[in-house]
């Protein structure tokens, strides 16, 4: 990076009112737009400095950096792990790490195993409620075959007529105690942040709003995680109320966990929130880009 550039844009971060959008999904996990796509769009809608954070998988993350370099953006690598914890399914999102790095390589791999076999016991959960040949359909807007998930099964389950929108199939097939749910174990709390953080990346707890834990599980998850070497979490996502904003921000400063920001963008028709439109962090927060400003590219 030019030296001069790099002054300037340091200057930019010591401030929480940075454009920056640290989590959306491309079509190497389960969103509809290219990296490339992506960036161009994020892009033309102010982002200054982007992470792609596909879940399980890093194998989009040359071409996003290559795209937001293009565009004129700074980037951060990004992944977005599952994780289960307290029986349920957590989202740990790892910024700023050495995308080479073979344990992190190794673990995610493992994590992304056992998806198609969890794939066809969801499609003969399904079956059984009359509706045939999910897989086959899931696959049809699958871009990585090592990453099939809900969201595949949830399009498809809209384009056969058999809900309105892909809300309705989670809410009627695809969470606890429907017919196209498979409960999956997940990577290990301490084995997703210590990929994370031996890659020289910042672990982040994803969108805790959207977990449904007690307060209790909510306390064990914050310190666990912190025990391990955790270091981050969403504020400002798609996936939170205002009144969640609110709630957050308070838990990153009882915590001491730098904030971040992130739309979680997957498609242009299914998400709420379009990248780079969130509110600006809460600015007595310490924001994730200035803890990891020596790992922006
Ligand atoms: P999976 O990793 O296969 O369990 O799929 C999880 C993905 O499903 C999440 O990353 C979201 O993109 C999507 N998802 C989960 N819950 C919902 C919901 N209620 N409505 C729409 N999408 C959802
Ligand atoms: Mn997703
Ligand atoms: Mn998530
Ligand atoms: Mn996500």
């Amino acid at each position: 990076m030019h030296a001069q550039h790099c002054h300037a844009y340091n200057e930019g971060v010591t401030s929480s009112i940075l454009n920056a959008d640290l989590h959306c999904h491309s079509v190497v996990s389960d969103g509809t737009l290219t990296p490339e796509a992506l960036a161009a769009r994020a892009k033309a809608n102010g982002v200054e400095l982007w992470a792609l954070t596909d879940h399980d998988e890093i194998g989009g993350q040359d071409r996003a950096l290559v795209a937001a370099h293009a565009n004129g953006m700074k980037y951060l690598t990004g992944t977005e792990i599952s994780v289960t914890f307290a029986n349920k399914t957590v989202h740990i999102v790892g910024l700023g790490f050495d995308a080479d790095n073979e344990q992190l390589r190794t673990g995610l791999q493992r994590t992304r195993g056992g998806r198609s076999e969890r794939a066809q016991e969801m499609s003969d959960g399904l079956a059984k409620v009359g509706i045939h040949g999910a897989y086959e359909g899931a696959l049809k807007y699958v871009g990585n075959p090592e990453l099939i998930s809900r969201t595949h099964f949830a399009r498809y389950l809209v384009e056969s007529g058999v809900c309105q929108d892909t809300h309705e199939v989670f809410r009627r097939f695809l969470t606890e105690g429907h017919p196209g749910f498979v409960p999956h174990r997940w990577a290990t709390l301490k084995d997703a942040v210590q990929w994370i953080v031996q890659a020289q990346g910042m672990a982040i707890i994803a969108h805790p709003g959207r977990y449904g834990f007690t307060a209790n599980e909510e306390f064990a998850l914050f310190t666990e995680f912190k025990h391990h070497g955790g270091q981050g979490v969403e504020v400002v996502t798609g996936s939170h109320t205002p009144a969640e904003f609110v709630t957050y921000a308070d838990m990153a400063q009882e915590f001491d966990l730098f904030a971040s920001r992130g739309s979680d963008f997957h498609s242009p028709t299914e998400s709420r929130i379009d990248l780079g439109t969130l509110p600006w962090l809460p600015g007595q927060l310490t924001p994730v880009w200035e803890a990891l400003a020596h790992r922006i590219q």
